[in-house]
């Protein structure tokens, strides 16, 4: 999907406003009649009441999964901060409901867990994936195990035990891209978990593709600031009560104060990510040509990561450079650059680095919001004097 078919969607839900102006609004639609303009945030870790038998009632539809938007009695069981991401991010990516955490890994571990709980434990995983969701899977260390297959394989691998496909596109780091809609027809009855951290709502959603769960590292593009950390999962309501019985028992609940860094996010996303594809392309375009770069990986999708192998010394191209920060994570609206075979996937074995087309001479970008010329020109020598 394109940016303009994502901007051209219309909700039906809010008058018809177009999505980028939803993007500023959702979540947000009852402040003005509260006589607010900024979103309250709200700490509460318990809710008082003097009605103890409906309180009972309340903890047990909570636990069962159910959030009527009424008070959430812990703060573990809701917040009506987080609810507010929730609404606003469910409503981006055109499903029914979404459910925060406390991390991207959180918000994964919660779709296994709830996959072994129902008697499914079986995932199909499709390659490259991001470094620890690729380790979660391979170790089974939440009692799920995992068959790997290529997109046109995946229909073979499911079992009558399958829970899940799992996919990643544009996949980290490699940038690889799955057509989402061939694969959801592939998964049949199985849903399929598409993690869409890179592409984001504003340049793909998965769901009018056939994914059944959306899932982010909301500490990527959705805060897009590197100074919060959160997960979210959108789904059907039904996938949602059980993510979010899951979160009450493990409790992987999403902070209050990060719901509201997430919810502000959501609202300069559009503008960030558009920005930051079109320095990206541009940077792309220019490493194509140097002569030290062999290859270049930009999706089709566009989007602000950029990758390519070096004939240079790739450690020392990460070392080299000053204005670009040498760091993990992505999606900050300044620029950052790293090595994944030394950091991101060195958690995975070589063999699976090669398996996931990881190359030992890969450098990934996520480009910010910088100036493109100073970017290019840090770019330019930090690759000169990597390869002297
Ligand atoms: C960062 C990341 C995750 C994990 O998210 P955390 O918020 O770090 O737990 C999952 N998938 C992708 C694609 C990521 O980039």
């Amino acid at each position: 999907m394109t940016t303009d078919a994502a901007t051209e969607h219309r909700s039906e839900h809010t008058g018809g406003h177009r999505w980028t102006t939803r993007a500023v609004h959702a979540g947000k639609d009852d402040l003005a009649a509260l006589g607010l303009h900024a979103p309250p945030i709200d700490l509460s870790t318990t809710y008082p009441s003097h009605d103890v038998a409906g309180e009972a009632g309340r903890l047990d539809s909570f636990a069962e999964g159910h959030d009527d938007g009424g008070p959430p009695v812990y703060g573990r069981v809701a917040n009506p901060t987080v609810r507010r991401f929730e609404t606003a991010l469910a409503e981006l990516e055109g499903a029914e409901a979404a459910v925060a955490f406390a991390s991207g890994m959180a918000a994964l571990s919660a779709c296994l867990l709830a996959q072994v709980a129902a008697g499914t434990p079986h995932v199909v995983g499709v390659r490259p994936l991001y470094g620890s969701t690729d380790h979660l899977l391979s170790s089974g260390l939440l009692g799920t195990s995992v068959t790997w297959a290529e997109p046109g394989e995946v229909a073979d691998a499911i079992t009558d035990r399958t829970g899940l496909v799992v996919v990643e596109s544009p996949a980290n780091p490699t940038l690889g891209e799955v057509d989402l809609r061939a694969l959801a027809q592939e998964c049949g009855e199985v849903p399929l978990l598409a993690d869409n951290t890179f592409a984001t709502p504003v340049l793909q959603r998965p769901v009018t593709l056939g994914a059944s769960l959306v899932l982010h590292s909301a500490t990527k593009y959705l805060g897009g600031h590197g100074d919060v950390m959160g997960g979210v999962v959108a789904c059907d309501e039904a996938t949602a009560r059980a993510l979010r019985q899951v979160r009450f028992l493990t409790g992987a609940m999403l902070h209050p104060i990060a719901g509201y860094e997430l919810l502000r996010g959501l609202a300069t996303l559009p503008v960030r990510v558009r920005a930051a594809s079109a320095t990206a392309a541009e940077l792309a375009r220019r490493l194509a040509d140097h002569p030290r770069v062999t290859r270049v990986h930009y999706p089709r999708v566009g989007g602000a990561m950029v990758s390519f192998e070096t004939s240079a010394d790739p450690v020392a191209l990460v070392s080299a450079v000053r204005l670009l920060t040498p760091a993990v994570s992505l999606g900050s609206v300044d620029s950052l650059v790293q090595h994944p075979a030394s950091l991101t996937h060195r958690i995975m074995d070589e063999v699976s680095r090669k398996d996931a087309g990881i190359s030992p001479d890969l450098v990934r970008l996520s480009v910010g919001l910088e100036d493109v010329e100073d970017l290019w020109a840090d770019l330019a020598r930090a690759l000169d004097q990597a390869g002297s």
